[in-house]
């Protein structure tokens, strides 16, 4: 337990790290891997690895932290990136800001709610923000552009991030959910582009594959005022707004239970990784493929919550210095 003369300094991270990804190696209740598509379902629920980097730039990693994944929907915090760069606030006339309290693959609200989806981080949203990034290129152009982007987050100048296409075009097979979600916002108005250009988009945005380290990294700006090795990515104000949302809405109808055990902005994706963000101190992504009944990594929130229980960094705790 996190005592309160700890600062950042005398924190043993690394071995906090290490404890952790111990103790997960021991528990053998892991949630259920995804089945809904083979490149999925074949993952081993083995897996665990976790980074953790600092806002000095160490790297803490432990467990499966250097093997690629898929990212799934994690890739819509950095769609959202790059929709609210596109049109910037204009982009909440056609997405909310609120949690949905559904699964993240619902339709229902979209009727009654005139085809705009709750918030940017259920399927509905995120298709919502590939339309946005459709808007004046090609998929192929869209879809570079977010590797690029996501690559220089990362620091990848190597180019080792890659879109799965494995992947890709499973989703492609098996989407129908979010085809009759597009179709249905697109009956509203809410898509413009052809509904097949825009799933295009979605699912190699789903296939993007990277490491826990890679992760960690391409989430610093959310964790330092929206700035990358000194250049700003986005402005502090829309860091923070991403980081509000990553909370309130970042695990679907699990979001108050993830709120509560790990007090962090935290996206999830059902390849079992999450992303999270302790504001001026750490970006954090860990990965456990065995999923709890909202689609979120059962032993990657329980690792967050352990960190969080030994460091003090969820953001409802007085902030160690
Ligand atoms: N590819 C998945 C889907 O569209 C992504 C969902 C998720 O990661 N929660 O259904």
């Amino acid at each position: 337990m996190v005592r309160h003369m700890d600062t950042i300094a005398t924190l043993d991270i690394a071995r906090i790290v290490s404890d952790i990804a111990e103790e997960m190696r021991g528990i053998s209740d892991r949630g259920a891997v995804a089945s809904y598509i083979p490149p999925l379902a074949q993952v081993s629920p083995d897996k665990f690895g976790i980074a953790v980097v600092m806002a000095d730039g160490a790297a803490h990693v432990a467990g499966d932290a250097d093997a690629a994944f898929s990212i799934q929907s994690i890739s819509k915090v950095f769609a959202l990136t790059q929709a609210l760069g596109a049109v910037g606030d204009q982009l909440w006339q056609r997405v909310g800001r609120e949690p949905s309290g559904s699964a993240f693959n619902s339709i229902v609200q979209l009727e009654s709610e005139q085809g705009i989806p709750r918030n940017p981080f259920i399927n509905a949203g995120a298709i919502v923000l590939c339309d946005v990034l459709l808007g004046r290129c090609e998929p192929r152009e869209a879809i570079g552009q977010m590797l690029r982007f996501v690559r220089m987050l990362a620091g990848d100048d190597a180019g080792t991030i890659k879109i799965d296409e494995t992947v890709a075009l499973a989703e492609q097979d098996t989407g129908f959910r979010n085809m009759a979600l597009a179709n249905y916002m697109r009956a509203f108005s809410n898509i413009r582009a052809p509904v097949e250009r825009v799933l295009g988009v979605y699912f190699h945005f789903c296939a993007l594959a990277m490491t826990c380290r890679e992760l960690a990294m391409a989430g610093r700006y959310l964790m330092d005022g929206g700035r990358v090795d000194g250049h700003s990515i986005v402005t502090a104000n829309r860091a923070r707004r991403i980081n509000a949302l990553m909370m309130s809405c970042g695990h679907y109808d699990n979001s108050g239970d993830f709120a509560f055990r790990v007090g962090l902005p935290g996206k999830s994706g059902v390849g079992g990784g999450i992303l999270s963000v302790v504001p001026g101190v750490a970006s954090i992504a860990v990965w456990s493929p065995g999923l709890n009944a909202s689609g979120n990594s059962q032993l990657g929130t329980l690792a967050l919550e352990r960190l969080v229980q030994r460091t003090g960094w969820s953001v409802f705790e007085p902030r160690l210095r």
